[in-house]
């Protein structure tokens, strides 16, 4: 991301933009720009970045389900021993954000057995998976063994992933201890807390694709906790190629007199 000038000066050299593109799926930094005229934001939507998030997604669930960090230390120190083995439909896969992302993830960790609910701003109905708005926090927190953010960052997600969030999480899974999966953005975790949580044994495990300072810290105790995935934002990344196309669909779109697709609201921020 350019430094605060530079941005600024990235909207000053455009003056008479009509709809500004975002790079990503999320937008927040693009709503952080400086100088950002009041023209028609469109964000990046792609079949192929949708089912590549669906692929982390079910892969880190799947390494937490298989407890793979157990049997990697365990190979490394040529010890044969087994551990417990739970399956998919013994964990239930609490989904926050239920966006684009959502459906193809939800299903394709059905298809695995896990059992999935969901929980948004608004109110979603999707066949087979218990829901939850806004005011259900803490019922969809509840009934949660391994929870996966996808969730933008908004002034209401920031911080949202914190002590007080994970105090409310199930214990009651195969693990007795819930796993925290975030591959939304970093502001809305409170790093702090997820590793006191992890130290305190509060949280079992996590995934982290994304972080509040990125690039990760080398000092970072999440680079060396146990049953910590790192991954450096990668979860999904942007194809450019197919950013492109999108973005020309959309300016045909715009000129055929058609109405955008993809657009951010901007007083909800996503
Ligand atoms: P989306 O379609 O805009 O969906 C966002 C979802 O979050 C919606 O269901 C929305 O609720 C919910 N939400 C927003 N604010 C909320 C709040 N305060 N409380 C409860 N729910 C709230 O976004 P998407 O395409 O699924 O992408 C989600 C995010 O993933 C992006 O914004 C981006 O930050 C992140 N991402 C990360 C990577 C990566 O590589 N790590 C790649 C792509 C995307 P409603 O349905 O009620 O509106």
């Amino acid at each position: 991301m350019p430094s605060s000038g530079n941005r600024t000066l990235t909207c000053l050299r455009a003056p008479d933009l009509k709809v500004v593109f975002s790079g990503g799926a999320g937008v927040d930094h693009v709503l952080t720009l400086p100088g950002l005229p009041d023209v028609p934001l469109v964000r990046f939507v792609d079949r192929s970045l949708t089912t590549r998030m669906s692929e982390w997604v079910v892969m880190n669930c799947l390494m937490h389900l298989r407890q793979h960090r157990a049997y990697e230390a365990r190979a490394k120190a040529h010890v044969w021993e087994d551990l417990s083995q739970p399956e998919a439909a013994d964990v239930t896969v609490g989904v926050m954000g239920l966006g684009i992302l959502r459906l193809d993830a939800i299903r394709k960790l059905g298809v695995m057995g896990f059992k999935t609910i969901g929980w948004s701003r608004s109110k979603k109905v999707i066949d087979g998976v218990e829901t939850f708005d806004g005011d259900e926090l803490d019922g969809f927190l509840a009934k949660t063994d391994f929870l996966v953010s996808l969730l933008p960052l908004t002034a209401e997600t920031k911080g949202i992933l914190n002590a007080s969030l994970i105090s409310k999480l199930s214990r009651k899974g195969p693990f007795g201890a819930p796993v925290l999966i975030n591959g939304g953005r970093g502001g809305s975790q409170v790093s702090m807390d997820i590793i006191a949580a992890l130290q305190s044994g509060l949280l079992g495990g996590a995934s982290l694709d994304v972080f509040e300072q990125e690039p990760l810290d080398s000092s970072s105790p999440f680079w060396d906790l146990d049953n910590v995935y790192v991954t450096p934002h990668v979860a999904a990344s942007s194809d450019v190629k197919a950013l492109f196309v999108h973005a020309e669909q959309q300016m045909d779109r715009f000129e055929s007199g058609l109405p955008l697709e993809h657009l951010v609201d901007r007083k909800a921020g996503y």
